[in-house]
C-alpha cells in the first residue's frame, strides 16, 4: 500500500460496495476498496443464500454500468405481483404488461450477483485490500487516515472521501460518532426456495398472514424464492421441522394459487431491525446502502435504495464540479437523497406495521385498500412505479445511461 491518497476508498465490499467501486471506475478516479473478508469466500457475508429482487430501476442502474448484459443470463424476470391478505377478501395485481414493459423486476441469487461483481472487479482498476478491518479514522487537513488492520499488522491509508459501504453495523459510523435510530421488529426472516407444482409464470406473491408477510419470488427452474417472516419463536421452529412439515407449514400459510409445494432447499434465518443513520455525512465521509438505512425485506427495497445512492453518489462525482469529500459535495449528497431514502424507509415501514396488525377493522381497510389498488389504475401506476424503483430517475445511471467524468 502506498501513502498516496486515495480519491475514494470504500469500506465494505458487499453488493452495495462492490457496484460502488464499478460504477465509479470509469471516471478515473483512484479507488480502492476494503473488506474484513477476502473476496470470494463462501464467509463474505453479503453473498449468501438470499435471493434479491431488482427493480426495473435497478436494472437500467446495472446497464449504466455495463453490467446488465452478463448479469441478464442469470436473472428471472418479474411480469406480475399479486399482492393479497390471508383472511380477508381483496387482491391488487401489478402487471408488466400494463406498464408496457417486459418485466417489472428481476429476481437474481445473490451469490450469482456477487460472481458477476468480482469478475468484473477482477479486470478493473480498483484495488482490493482484504481481508481487512478499519480500526481508526483521523481527520488531517485535506484528507482523513483510516487505520486498517491486516493480518495483526496495521497500516495508515489517506482518502479524499470515506464511503462506508460497511453494512447494517457500520463499523465507519460507529468510528465518525454517528447516531443511529434501531427498531428491532421482533420478527425474522427464514429464507428457502421452494418448488411448486404449477409453472409460477412469472409471477411474484405477497402475502400478509397473522404472522407475518410471505413473499414468494420466481426464479429459474420453476423453483420460488421464498421470504417468510415469523416472531423469532416461529422461525426457531420454523428452522427445526423436516423438509415435509415445513412445506405443509407454508402450504397452510400460503394457499394453493401454485398448487402443492414439492421440494425445499436450505433454510436460513434473518433477524430483522429497522435501522437508520440520522445523518448519511460526516467530515469526508458518506453513508450509503445498509450503512446508512437497514430494511424489512417485505418489499424488497434495501439493494434497490443502496443502487440509487450509488447513482446519485457517481453522478455527483462524475460532474468534476465538486471536490470528492468536500462540504459541498456532502451535503448535495445528502440533500439529493433524502425525498427518495425517506419515502422508502416510510412506505416499507409501514407495509410491515400495516400489515402485522390484526385488528378486524383494520383487516377489512386492508382489504378496501386492495381492491382499489386493484380497480384504479392511477393508485396500481402509482404502487407500480414505487415497486420499480422509477419514480427518482433524474440520473444518468438510474436512466440506464453510462457515466463519463466532465
Ligand atoms: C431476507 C432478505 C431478503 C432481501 N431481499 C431483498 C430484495 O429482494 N431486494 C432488495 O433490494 N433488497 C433485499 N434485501 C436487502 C439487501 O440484501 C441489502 O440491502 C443489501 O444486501 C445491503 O448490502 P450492503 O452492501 O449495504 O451491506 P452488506 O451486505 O451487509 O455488506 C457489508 C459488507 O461490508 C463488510 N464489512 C463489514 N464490516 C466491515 C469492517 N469493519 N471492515 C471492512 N469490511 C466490513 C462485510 O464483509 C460485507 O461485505 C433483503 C434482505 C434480507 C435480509
Amino acid at each position: 500500500m502506498t501513502t498516496q491518497p486515495y480519491d475514494i476508498l470504500i469500506i465494505g465490499g458487499g453488493m452495495v460496495g462492490a457496484s460502488l467501486a464499478l460504477a465509479l471506475q470509469p471516471l478515473g478516479y483512484r479507488i480502492g476498496m476494503v473488506d474484513a473478508y477476502s473476496f470470494g469466500t463462501s464467509r463474505q457475508p453479503s453473498y449468501d443464500d438470499r435471493s434479491i429482487a431488482l427493480s426495473y430501476g435497478s436494472s437500467l442502474i446495472y446497464q449504466g454500468m455495463g453490467l446488465w448484459d452478463s448479469l441478464q443470463a442469470d436473472v428471472t424476470p418479474i411480469r406480475q405481483i399479486h399482492i393479497s391478505d390471508k383472511g380477508h377478501f381483496g387482491a391488487a395485481r401489478l402487471s408488466a404488461r400494463q406498464e408496457k414493459l417486459p418485466a417489472l423486476g428481476f429476481l437474481v441469487e445473490s451469490r450469482v450477483l456477487g460472481g458477476c461483481l468480482y469478475e468484473a472487479l477482477e479486470s478493473s482498476t480498483v484495488e482490493q485490500i482484504n481481508p481487512a478491518q478499519v480500526v481508526n479514522i483521523a481527520s488531517l487537513a485535506e484528507t482523513l487516515e483510516i487505520t486498517l488492520e491486516q493480518q495483526g499488522k496495521t497500516e495508515k491509508i489517506p482518502c479524499r472521501l470515506l464511503v462506508a459501504a460497511d453494512g447494517t453495523h457500520s463499523k465507519v459510523r460507529q468510528l465518525m460518532g454517528g447516531a443511529v435510530t434501531r427498531e428491532p421488529y421482533q420478527q425474522t426472516a427464514v429464507i428457502a426456495n421452494v418448488t411448486p407444482e404449477k409453472p409460477h409464470q412469472y409471477r411474484a406473491f405477497e402475502r400478509f398472514t397473522a404472522n407475518g408477510p410471505i413473499a414468494l419470488l420466481p426464479l429459474s427452474d420453476n423453483r420460488c424464492s421464498l421470504v417468510w417472516t415469523h416472531t423469532p419463536e416461529g422461525a426457531e421452529q420454523t428452522l427445526q421441522y423436516s423438509d415435509k412439515a415445513f412445506l405443509q407449514a407454508l402450504q397452510q400459510a400460503f394457499g394453493y394459487h401454485l398448487g402443492r409445494f414439492v421440494k425445499t432447499g436450505k433454510r436460513t434465518a434473518f433477524p430483522l431491525v429497522l435501522s437508520k443513520a440520522q445523518s448519511v455525512i460526516s467530515t469526508r465521509t458518506v453513508l450509503i446502502g445498509n450503512a446508512a438505512q437497514t430494511l424489512h425485506p417485505v418489499a424488497g427495497q434495501g439493494l434497490n435504495l443502496g443502487l440509487r445512492d450509488i447513482a446519485q453518489l457517481a453522478e455527483l462525482l462524475a460532474s468534476g464540479e465538486l471536490e470528492p469529500g468536500s462540504t459541498a459535495m456532502l451535503q448535495q449528497y445528502a440533500r439529493a437523497r433524502q425525498p427518495d431514502r425517506e419515502t422508502v424507509i416510510r412506505y416499507t415501514d409501514s407495509l410491515v406495521k400495516l400489515f402485522s396488525n390484526d385488528s378486524s377493522w383494520l383487516g377489512h381497510g386492508r382489504a378496501c385498500g386492495l381492491m382499489l389498488v386493484d380497480r384504479l389504475s392511477p393508485l396500481r401506476r402509482l404502487l407500480t412505479r414505487q415497486s420499480m424503483g422509477f419514480r427518482h430517475r433524474k440520473t444518468r445511471l438510474g436512466r440506464g445511461l453510462p457515466l463519463q467524468r466532465a
